[in-house]
């Protein structure tokens, strides 16, 4: 009998299976649980809340918790990284891999905890992610650019991937010739794709938005022409080049958009209305079979936290050295 708390899961081929975290609404923030020979790695683990689910994808599979090698993070970000300390404390066997310059924030999750209460107040950050659960740092590998792990013999290798965060890696599955992506190739939500295929967006969330450095990342990850790529929001895309053009013109919208209104008094409310027209009328563009007032809904706090992070990447602009 299947567990009651089992999430939505997809089945990818290649071991790789994309599991619903149950983060905010279905189909929004994703883990991919990948398997080979009958060892496991969870690339990104949605909040704390997520937890129980995760493991009961993993009983689903036929998998005990000792058989998980390794808890993957993309980037510290509480949507992806949030249940990292939960799910250690539960998976005696794993280790958690990060990018070095999120590895302090897992031995020590407070400060996470806290950037993340100024902006959207403790009780809200308490219910959102869960309590903060720290990481023995013996358990921690840091992954620099072009390390490579292995699990169950398949190759898994880390690119330092700038530009959505400077705490962020892509993964390589060489095997599937995948790419897990976190945040980095964008989001694309299902609600919004078409006839033409999936809608992608760029996010350009506080506070390490750096525009020159993502365009050089989509190209990096481009550059091993993926079959796939597998997004956390959400899960697979396929049409790499199209995708990544589309990437590189709506993020050269928003860095013309932020430039444009840098100067404003009102700045902060042209540039949420601003990245709230680019986003409609990319999603209208595409021809997605959505009215535009549930488009509006769906994308509210992308348009919110994506004008914010363009506010925070013109003030750091500003800063003479
Ligand atoms: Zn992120």
């Amino acid at each position: 009998m299947e567990p009651a708390n089992l999430p939505a899961l997809e089945e990818l081929g290649h071991g790789i299976t994309a599991i619903d975290t149950g983060y905010v609404r279905p189909f929004f923030d994703a883990s991919h649980l990948v398997v080979e020979n009958g060892r496991a790695a969870f690339v990104d683990v949605g909040t704390g809340h997520s937890v129980s689910g995760l493991l009961a994808a993993l009983e689903a599979k036929g998998l005990p918790p000792g058989a998980v090698d390794y808890v993957i993070v993309t980037h510290v970000h509480l949507d992806h990284a949030g249940g990292a300390g939960e799910m250690m404390r539960r998976l005696p066997q794993a280790r958690l891999v990060v990018h070095p310059r999120g590895a302090r924030h897992m031995v020590d999750p407070s400060k996470l905890w806290a950037g993340a209460s100024a902006v959207f107040g403790e009780e809200f950050v308490l219910r959102s992610y869960g309590a903060p659960v720290p990481v023995e740092a013996s358990r921690i590998v840091e992954a620099k650019d072009g390390f490579t792990l292995e699990l169950g013999g398949r190759p898994l290798r880390f690119l330092d991937t700038p530009g959505h965060a400077r705490h962020h890696f892509c993964v390589w599955d060489e095997s599937s010739r995948s790419m897990f992506t976190g945040d980095t190739f964008g989001l694309s939500y299902r609600e919004l794709a078409s006839a033409r295929g999936a809608f992608i967006l760029p996010t350009t969330t506080p506070v390490q938005f750096e525009p020159e450095a993502l365009l050089a990342s989509i190209d990096r990850l481009v550059a091993h022409a993926p079959a796939a790529m597998l997004l956390t929001h959400y899960s697979r895309v396929v049409e790499v080049e199209r995708m990544a053009d589309d990437l590189r013109r709506q993020t050269r919208e928003l860095v013309a958009l932020g430039r444009a209104e840098d100067d404003k008094p009102d700045r902060a409310a042209r540039l949420r209305r601003g990245v709230e027209e680019l986003f409609l009328g990319w999603v209208r563009d595409h021809g997605t079979p959505l009215a535009e007032e549930s488009a509006r809904e769906l994308l509210a706090v992308d348009v919110e936290l994506n004008s914010q992070g363009l506010e925070v990447w013109l003030d750091r602009g500003r800063v003479v050295p």
